[in-house]
């Protein structure tokens, strides 16, 4: 079939590719229909690697897919022909300690799209266990469902702040990530969210994705504007999604008593972290990595309108100009969010 391949040369061709995969019986094959350009597709482009993992063989990208069943394994109930799903990228070993624990997102051997050695989704259909296909709702488009894999690592976030309804959530990072969070944060019940980050265009777009305000770190204190809007007493939770270490050094500053932190961005390497600053206000700290059990979460407020990604979509191109798209991903304007490929019908 062909393919986006990323070669260990970093050179990315659409290409034919050949990819065995059987059906089991509790798999479904989907067709692909749309996939987000996500920031580890890019990196996995411009560097060859993330960490451990290098690409020294050929290698699909993708892992943000929505498309429509063709064909069923003979022991799926639970799906058919034609339904409109998502899917998780990330197959645990069912097996596993962690996956037995519920903590599948953990599970060392887990099998995750695009990430070596396993293909990722753009290519014309992929066949997967029906148990990480998630149906979407009559009213949520193949682009809206693509959307749901960043929108889990939000939804996840929110989860792990434990928030309650009317706290004031801090969001360092406009990226995707940062907004996804933002909106999961409001669904989950947060008054507002301040929000951060140095590049306006992308403050400006969050400000119109709910009662989100905008804080250009460049010009202005975080801790101030939070301190102002609270009376000296702080922000309840402050989610930490730029993945900066200078960031990161300071996400118990706008912090309330007995607040909670999310550290959700990935930096580059170790970072100074303020053991005091969060003593003296027993700050609680969670760390996030990917998600686990939020896909029919994240669907059902998609499906009820309480979160809406479609301002987040900006980019659309065409699977046949996949690299184009890339290239475009490589050097995003600051006034995109996330870049799709679309396939045809
Ligand atoms: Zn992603």
């Amino acid at each position: 079939m062909q393919a986006l391949v990323l070669e260990p040369n970093r050179e990315l061709h659409l290409r034919d590719i050949t990819i065995d995969e059987p059906l089991g019986p509790h798999d479904v094959r989907i067709a692909i229909h749309n996939v987000g350009i996500c920031g580890s597709d890019v990196h996995y482009y411009q560097h060859g690697r993330i960490g451990p993992f290098v690409v020294d063989a050929p290698m699909v990208l993708g892992h943000e897919a929505a498309g429509v069943i063709v064909e069923v394994g003979r022991e799926v109930k639970n799906l058919k022909v034609g339904d409109r799903v998502c899917m998780e990228p990330g197959i645990p070993d069912p097996n596993s300690r962690a996956t037995r624990l519920g903590l599948y997102n953990l599970d060392p051997a887990v099998r995750f799209w695009a990430t070596p050695p396993y293909h990722g989704v753009l290519r014309p259909s992929v066949v997967h266990p029906a148990n990480f296909t998630f149906k979407l709702p009559d009213n949520i488009s193949f682009a809206e469902g693509a959307m749901v894999e960043p929108l889990a690592v939000g939804m996840h976030a929110a989860i792990k702040a434990q928030i309650k309804p009317g706290d004031l959530a801090v969001v360092m990072g406009a990226g995707t990530i940062g907004m996804v969070t933002a909106l999961a944060a409001l669904a989950g019940g947060c008054s507002r969210v301040v929000m951060t980050d140095i590049v306006d265009p992308k403050l400006e777009l969050a400000a119109k994705l709910g009662p989100i305000t905008p804080v250009n770190i460049a010009r202005e204190k975080l801790s101030d504007v939070v301190s102002k809007m609270t009376d000296g007493w702080g922000a309840d939770i402050v989610f930490e999604a730029s993945g900066s270490s200078a960031a990161i050094s300071s996400v118990f500053e706008p912090l309330a008593p007995a607040g909670h932190v999310v550290l959700i961005g990935m930096p580059g390497g170790p970072v100074p972290y303020d053991v005091v600053a969060a003593q003296v206000k027993e700050a609680r700290v969670e760390h996030i990595f990917r998600y686990a059990h939020v896909y029919p979460r994240a669907l059902a407020l998609m499906g009820s309108g309480k979160i809406d990604v479609k301002p987040l979509i900006t980019d659309r191109f065409a699977f046949k100009d996949s690299v184009k798209a890339f290239d475009f991903a490589v050097a995003m304007p600051p006034t995109s969010v996330k870049a799709q490929i679309e396939f045809p019908d």
